[in-house]
């Protein structure tokens, strides 16, 4: 109701501040008197741990423009994603609600035949969602939400699409070099497809995450004066492991050669995200912009990343896999240089944004993530989610997350965990929480019968892995380490 208020009273205040001839001292935001809606920004990056940000201590890479985003705005101590991988914690960003609700359970198959290979279109993602409200939407970067034609990004609500469709991607354009999945004929060939411009494939002469950037920028130049939904999509700092010398030669301090090409694949984000928010200052829509950061999981065993004290990685369902670094930016609407230490989730981003925008979707199907804005300003007491759940069901484990007690199963072993105390998940208490124990574990049965089973095949499933006589030619040798998905 705060932000409501404030809106109301602002024309009135410039009657009774244009009465003394100082109008211009308020009416900086022209947004509040034409009436826009908030534009959204999703900075998403992937496979980043923890800890590798500024503002979340790191100490041997600095990202002075990511910690902006934490600085003037709201840092989340205790965000989350719906998934510890790639493919279905992006399914749960952009559709608000827990991915295994339309059997998204895992990478998707990069086969492009398949049409149920991702976000099936019974659901509706952000830039559906927000299209009939007028907002222009676009995806720069890792889309990995589906190939088949019917899935791919033009098809899903964005109006401009700039990347490429795969769960990673080499980083130099010498590398790119086949025309589309039709040349694909091993497992991660797919990788060195050409970039996408909407349909069309394209050639670059750049560092992908600087073209990526580039292009983000842009966008928000060609649509400052309506509403727009950006998401960048980072694949960076996802293997394979490839960095620039501009960003190399700003770690000298970096011995081990994969953390240093690390830090430098971060460090190209954070130009980027400097990049981002400048341009809409100088747009002039800086205070009319939701930004949210994050990263789609916790930092991979395989790309040198620090989740800190978190346990666990990439693919675990152990706080290292599922919390993320995570901030949000909205100059006057939430709080700045604050943490919020109550349990946030990605799939909080969409129903926050729907509210702001006053978009109905009384008809959609209901949402999981609420809008945390009023959490954010005390305007609602309480917390956001009484419960957070987890599937992993190739790893036959699960989560829950009441308050600060945890639990975590993986195959037969249930653990219980008081996050509270113990943020490492290092104690197991399961034996002293016999009760609170059953009774997350009933509610994750509920919770479980509502999803749905693997709605299609899973990434690994297409194409042949490329025989080692064939590990070293040109298109692999920058390979520094293993891909995985
Ligand atoms: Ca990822």
């Amino acid at each position: 109701m705060i932000i409501k208020t404030i809106k109301v009273m602002l024309p009135l205040l410039v009657v009774f501040v244009s009465n003394v001839g100082a109008i211009e001292a308020v009416s900086t935001d022209q947004n509040y008197f034409s009436g826009q809606k908030p534009n959204l920004i999703i900075i998403l990056t992937d496979d980043q741990g923890y800890k590798d940000v500024g503002f979340n201590g790191s100490t041997d890479i600095k990202t002075p423009n990511i910690d902006i985003i934490a600085k003037e705005g709201t840092r989340f101590t205790n965000g989350y994603v719906s998934y510890p991988v790639c493919g279905p914690s992006r399914a749960g960003l952009l559709t608000g609600r827990y991915q295994d609700r339309f059997g998204f359970t895992s990478n998707p198959t990069m086969d492009p035949t398949i049409a149920q290979n991702g976000i099936p279109t019974t659901e509706k993602n952000i830039a559906e969602i927000l299209k009939p409200a007028g907002y222009t939407s676009a995806i720069i970067g890792k889309w990995h939400m589906g190939t088949h034609p019917d899935l791919r990004p033009n098809k899903r609500g964005f109006d401009y699409f700039y990347g490429f469709l795969s769960g990673g991607h080499q980083y130099f354009p010498e590398d790119l070099t086949l025309n589309d999945l039709a040349d694909v004929k091993y497992k991660y060939d797919w990788y060195r497809t050409r970039l996408l411009r909407n349909e069309q494939r394209v050639d670059t002469d750049e560092y992908l995450t600087d073209e990526l950037s580039h292009e983000a920028v842009e966008f928000i130049k060609r649509e400052s004066d309506k509403p727009f939904f950006l998401y960048v999509a980072y694949n960076a700092p996802h293997t394979p492991l490839q960095a620039s010398k501009k960003y190399l030669d700003r770690f000298p301090n970096i011995k081990d050669k994969k953390r240093r090409t690390y830090a430098a694949m971060i460090s190209a984000v954070d130009d980027g995200v400097g990049d981002i928010l400048a341009t809409l200052k100088a747009q002039g829509i800086d205070d009319n912009t939701l930004v949210v950061f994050l990263s789609d999981n916790g930092g991979a065993r395989n790309n040198a990343s620090d989740n800190g004290e978190l346990r666990g990685h990439k693919n675990d369902l152990f706080e290292g896999g599922v919390r993320v670094p995570f901030a949000m930016r909205w100059p006057n609407k939430i709080p700045a240089g604050v943490d919020y230490d109550q349990a946030v989730s990605s799939l909080d981003i969409l129903a926050t944004i729907v509210e702001q925008a006053e978009v109905d979707i009384s008809k959609n199907k209901p949402l999981d993530g609420v809008d945390l804005l009023p959490f954010l300003t005390n305007e609602k007491s309480g917390i956001p989610h009484d419960i957070l759940f987890w599937r992993h069901l190739k790893a036959k484990s699960h989560a829950v997350r009441r308050g600060t007690d945890k639990l975590v199963q993986v195959k037969k072993e249930t653990m219980m965990f008081d996050l509270d105390e113990d943020r490492q998940e290092s104690k197991n208490i399961a034996e002293q929480q016999i009760e609170n124990k059953a009774a997350m574990q009933k509610s994750y049965q509920v919770w479980q019968s509502e999803l749905q089973d693997p709605a299609f095949p899973y990434l690994g499933s297409w194409k042949k892995n490329r025989p080692k006589s064939q590990g070293k030619n040109k298109d692999t040798k920058r390979i520094k380490v293993k891909q995985n998905d």
